[in-house]
């Protein structure tokens, strides 16, 4: 069977054939002056993908998005302190699970249904009630394809006492994050989303402000191995040129970051982020006007990185993906428990072309043709196609 096939799920991605071979360099030292180097641009760059300076710190550890978010929020709290998780679907609700293992008080601030976001008004209103040491939200949650309004969120929660945390696995380097001026204090990410590297680091951005909280913590909750305590001089030293150990750093997948990075500012964080939203839009446009409907409520809470689809009510999810699958098209099922058999979820970030819009379209509408779907073929892809082709690509 042909080893070719276009992923277009929510992470892992198809990869740069450059960052990909960057990956197999086999005799680099995590203590060499050569990889020093390259980590200390990693973190400078990094630093740029969010639009922050020098006052915020970057944290690489080697692990997944769950490690990320994990690290992300025990680092941050005390016994008995008040924390508010603000769930869009799956990834809100792990969050919730995750602090609920800690000694800590955790709200869990829900959608009524899926494909909504939590109004953040709502948000406001508890932060009135109740003092919160802090608020964790998901922006794009991977489970619904719905966008959270962070930079509204961040001017909200900057005039109360609370750290906010972001969970960008599923939208760092696809949507815009500019996380000192929208106020945010946490960003996490995985590498193997819209950054474009294999699975296997978990990213973190910390705000002035993340910085002080920890000074109060001391980190006293964190696991050993994610104690940012440590790994913030780890992550200094390798800055200033003079590296300690801790831990021993994914250092392939840091060559494998470097790379991406360097493809990622070659294009332009503004082409990057208008490319992921007419992408998406289009693919959008295209299922419309093939009579499926979207989870996300609307465009404006619909993620650019990846979007889910109901699937028509006599059309079974296996076999609906099972006919992809053989047409070399792989997408992801549904997540959300309750309704997770009714929908598929196409992710459409990172090097995501234009081409690979049109081809998933065009195989979606042959797979439902073929399980007997009344559609006209072509329908959906003309509506793509003109779309793309009036946006310039
Ligand atoms: N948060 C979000 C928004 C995600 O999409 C995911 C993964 N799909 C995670 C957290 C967890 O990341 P991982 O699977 O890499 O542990």
């Amino acid at each position: 069977m042909s080893e070719r096939r276009l992923l277009m799920i929510p992470g892992p991605i198809i990869f740069e054939p450059s960052v990909l071979r960057s990956l197999s360099k086999g005799h680099l030292s995590h203590m060499s002056t050569e990889f020093t180097k390259l980590f200390a641009e990693v973190l400078g760059n990094l630093k740029r993908l969010l639009f922050v300076d020098d006052e915020f710190k970057t944290i690489v550890l080697a692990g997944s998005g769950t490690l990320a978010m994990e690290a992300s929020t025990t680092n941050f709290i005390r016994k008995d302190d008040n924390v508010l998780v603000i769930s869009n679907g799956v990834f809100g609700d792990r969050m919730a699970e995750l602090l609920s293992r800690y000694p800590v008080k955790v709200d869990l601030l829900k959608v009524n249904s899926p494909g909504e976001v939590v109004d953040n008004g709502l948000i406001e209103e508890r932060l009135k009630e109740k003092n919160y040491s802090l608020v964790a939200v998901t922006h794009v949650d991977t489970s619904t394809a719905v966008r959270h309004n962070i930079e509204e969120l961040g001017h909200i929660v900057k005039d109360y006492n609370a750290l906010l945390v972001v969970d960008g696995v599923c939208s760092v380097a696809g949507e815009e994050i500019r996380m000192k001026d929208w106020n945010i204090d946490v960003v996490l990410t995985g590498s193997q989303k819209a950054i474009g590297v294999p699975v296997g680091l978990a990213l973190i951005w910390l705000s002035p402000r993340a910085l002080d909280r920890l000074k109060e913590t001391n980190a006293r909750y964190a696991p050993y191995y994610m104690d940012f305590n440590k790994w913030i001089d780890v992550m200094d030293s390798y800055e200033q040129l003079k590296p300690i150990y801790f831990a021993t750093p994914a250092v392939n997948l840091i060559v494998g970051l470097h790379e991406s990075l360097k493809l990622i500012f070659e294009e332009g964080l503004e082409n990057r982020f208008r490319r992921h939203r007419v992408l998406s839009e289009a693919f959008r446009k295209g299922v419309r006007s093939l009579g499926l409907n979207l989870l996300a409520k609307n465009d404006d809470i619909a993620a650019s990185t990846v979007t889910a689809v109901y699937l028509p009510e006599n059309i079974d999810l296996s076999d609906f993906r099972r006919e992809m699958a053989s047409r070399n098209v792989i997408v992801a099922g549904g997540l959300y428990p309750s309704i997770k058999t009714r929908y598929f979820r196409v992710g459409h970030m990172g090097p995501v072309n234009a081409n690979d819009i049109a081809s998933t379209m065009a195989t979606i509408e042959r797979s439902l043709v073929k399980l007997g779907y009344p559609i006209n073929l072509g329908d959906g892809l003309s509506v793509v196609q003109r779309f793309l082709s009036e946006h310039g690509f």
